[in-house]
């Protein structure tokens, strides 16, 4: 091993391939000050917009990395509606049979349900964040070889002018697509196989195109039937593209259409199925699309009064992408082996229909970086004892992972069924479903909800699997299940709570700074904060502070005890959130609080200081007027005690880990005790 130190450069992580997946795990592990290189065989992102939906859990994830601003002025715009169209009528306009209202913001996260984006622009802003002097990313350098040991992994790759280089790493993360060369010629050969992830789905070709479309207008199309109606070019644009996806659930030929990118683009995606016994390249050829798609893009003239049929001028469109695509729901029986990881497309794939395959990879990678953080803060001749430490921790993420890959898997189905159901008797059954689940308002509700109406997920904890001897770690699963640990957290919106004559002879800046409006992860993970998990402290309402400050110090003194440091749980980063919806501030900060800091209790906490360790909730309407919604659509259904419903009554301290998921909720100090001896025994081993 000694000998192999001169001839390999050495780093903590390798990721190979910059896909979505890797650049956003190498997003989190700059965020953590994680030294890494990523090696990508291609010069430039790839052009070809395939994802075009991404769900709210990775809208939380790019605002986890820093880039939420750009999510609705550059990346992409909200999806709204997902309406699902019956019959074999070739009509866009029809009434849906069942409609998703993904404009809201019910799910728990405080954003909206779903953005349509151009999947480019989405990694050029990933690509962004990934600059730091922990990231080296290097193009057109292709991974060829793999090997590892108890301590190291060591792989070779070839540059763009054909020189092999040797780099030797911590641990090595495969997340180059599904037919990426980590899985298949290095962990296929040592057992680990893509394996159906669910008998619903079978492999399927579909066609997916993506058009660019121009405005006809009066001069560069004198003849076009609608300018004599009043039509502007844009209402023609709306007209044969309209806003809102679909699913067409037509037996005859199942297909999905709608527009993605920003508004401005003017992109539309439309992807059919490709029947038994036709050739999937012919299919996707433009006589054939063109053939499928132009009934869709035609009206019958006699809905206008016009003598003929109206059809959008073809010369309006450019083809970006025309192509045949496999899909199937399939995932890797294990998702790492020793210390080679895979994740994305490379450890799972996704039916298109539930928008799930970045989302997906963000998820693996964002719950990854945190424990590659850890694994690899200490240096190895500590590590090594235990020594098979890191396979524990790895299974234990893997396995969490295929958790949250059943539910989005399971919403991905659901939609499936919809579209691709071609039995009439099933089609009437489920006609008759709906009818009646629309006559009860709560059920209705529920249907407009789509995947959003399970919740937030909650994982349930498994031991560690029998036989498993290298399972040495206090948890198999980093939560505590006896302490309401295992569900992902919600996030709401808050804004600070300001000492306000504190603040006032200092010159009243954090009075003005309280007219901000925050979302609850960006305070709690504020990127000042050394911590690795870190501590909420929910409280019913201001009056609770002082205890609640006196629990924390009383328990300060585990994170030590236990052998722990602060970078790993810091009580002075705790962030209090006051579930209050009285302006706390303004009724009670005078009074209350001032008074407070007259006998110095709370003088400390609420000093108007950067970052205020103080909040309370924010209403939807403080929110809409806050610059966090420029953009976006003003939240509908939001509601701000959604995280305090969610965590129930007198669980005040929670323990969070960096990927929003709850470790512990506690409701008084021995509980907290036990859970901060839990956290430091589980990051030390
Ligand atoms: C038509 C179509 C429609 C889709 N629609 C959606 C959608 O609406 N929503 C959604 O979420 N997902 C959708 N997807 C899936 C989505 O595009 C993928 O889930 C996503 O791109 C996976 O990201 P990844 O980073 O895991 O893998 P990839 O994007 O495949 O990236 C892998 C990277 O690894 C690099 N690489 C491979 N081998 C090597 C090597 N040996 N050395 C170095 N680098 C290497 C590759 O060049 C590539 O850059 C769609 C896919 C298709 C094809």
């Amino acid at each position: 091993m000694d000998n192999k130190d001169d001839r390999y450069e050495t780093t903590d992580v390798v990721i190979c391939g910059c896909g979505p997946t890797g650049a956003m795990l190498s997003g989190y592990l700059s965020r953590m000050s994680v030294k890494h290189v990523v090696l990508e065989k291609e010069g430039g992102i790839t052009t070809d917009p395939r994802g075009i939906a991404l769900d709210e859990d990775g809208i939380r994830l790019l605002q986890g990395i820093g880039i939420y601003k750009s999510v609705y002025s550059e990346i992409g715009t909200c999806m709204q509606l997902f309406k699902f169209i019956g019959g074999t009528q070739k009509d866009l306009h029809r009434d849906a049979f069942l409609e998703m209202d993904y404009a809201t913001t019910e799910g728990g996260t405080g954003h909206v349900g779903f953005i349509c984006h151009k999947q480019p622009i989405l990694e050029q802003h990933l690509r962004a964040t990934m600059a730091s002097d922990f990231c080296q990313l290097r193009s057109q350098c292709t991974v060829m070889e793999i090997s590892q040991d108890l301590q190291w992994t060591y792989c070779r790759y070839r540059d763009q002018d054909g020189q092999v280089h040797a780099l030797r790493s911590r641990f090595f993360v495969g997340a180059d697509g599904k037919t990426g060369f980590t899985r298949k010629n290095y962990l296929e050969p040592l057992g680990i196989r893509m394996e159906p992830a669910h008998n619903a789905f079978y492999d399927e070709t579909w066609v997916a195109l993506n058009w660019q479309i121009d405005l006809p207008t009066q001069k560069s199309h004198p003849d076009f039937a609608l300018w004599s109606l009043g039509y502007s070019p844009q209402d023609v644009y709306d007209l044969f593209f309209p806003a809102n996806f679909r699913f067409i659930c037509n037996p005859l030929r199942p297909a999905v259409c709608g527009r993605f990118g920003l508004p401005s683009d003017r992109l539309w995606r439309f992807e059919f199925v490709v029947r038994p016994g036709e050739d999937p390249d012919e299919m996707a050829a433009s006589e054939k699309t063109m053939e499928i798609i132009s009934p869709y893009i035609t009206h019958k003239g006699k809905g206008f009064g016009l003598p003929q049929d109206v059809q959008y001028p073809e010369d309006c469109i450019s083809v970006l992408r025309s192509r045949p695509f496999r899909f199937a729901a399939r995932d890797c029986n294990r998702w790492s082996h020793g210390r080679v990881i895979l994740c994305g497309d490379a450890a799972h794939v996704f039916p298109p229909f539930g928008g799930q395959g970045i989302a997906s990879g963000f998820r693996d990678a964002a719950s990854l970086a945190w424990r590659l953080s850890f694994l690899t803060r200490r240096p190895p001749h500590e590590q090594a004892n235990p020594p098979h430490r890191h396979e524990s921790v790895l299974e234990g993420w893997y396995r969490e992972r295929k958790q949250q890959l059943s539910a989005s898997l399971a919403s991905t189905i659901e939609n499936g069924r919809f579209v691709t159901e071609a039995n009439p008797l099933r089609i009437f059954l489920r006609t008759c479903y709906l009818f009646v689940m629309n006559l009860v308002p709560r059920w209705r509700r529920e249907l407009r909800l789509g995947r959003r109406k399970e919740g937030l997920i909650r994982y349930r904890y498994e031991e560690a699997q029998d036989g498993d001897q290298h399972h040495h770690g206090p948890l198999a699963m980093p939560f505590m299940p006896e302490l309401n640990g295992g569900l992902c957290l919600p996030q709401v919106y808050c804004k600070p709570v300001v000492a306000v004559g504190a603040d006032r002879a200092r010159g009243g800046e954090r009075e003005r700074e309280g007219a901000r409006v925050f979302f609850t992860d960006d305070v709690i993970f504020d990127v000042r904060k050394t911590g690795l998990f870190q501590l909420l402290v929910c409280l019913e309402n201001i009056s609770e502070l002082d205890d609640a400050r006196e629990t924390l110090s009383s328990v300060n003194d585990v994170v030590v005890d236990a052998g722990g440091t602060e970078d790993e749980i810091c009580f002075d980063e705790a962030t209090y959130l006051i579930q209050d919806d009285r302006d706390v501030s303004k009724l009670q900060c005078d009074k209350d609080l001032n008074s407070a800091a007259t006998d110095g209790s709370m003088r400390d906490l609420l000093a108007p200081v950067l970052p205020p360790p103080v909040y309370q909730l924010a209403s939807a309407e403080e929110f809409a007027g806050s610059p966090l919604c420029e953009g976006r659509p003003t939240p509908q259904g939001y509601d701000p005690h959604y995280l305090g419903k969610a965590l129930g009554r007198g669980l005040q301290y929670v323990i969070v880990r960096p990927d929003r998921f709850i470790f512990a909720a506690c409701r008084n100090s021995d509980e907290l005790r036990t859970a901060v001896a839990a956290v430091v025994g589980y990051l030390r081993g």
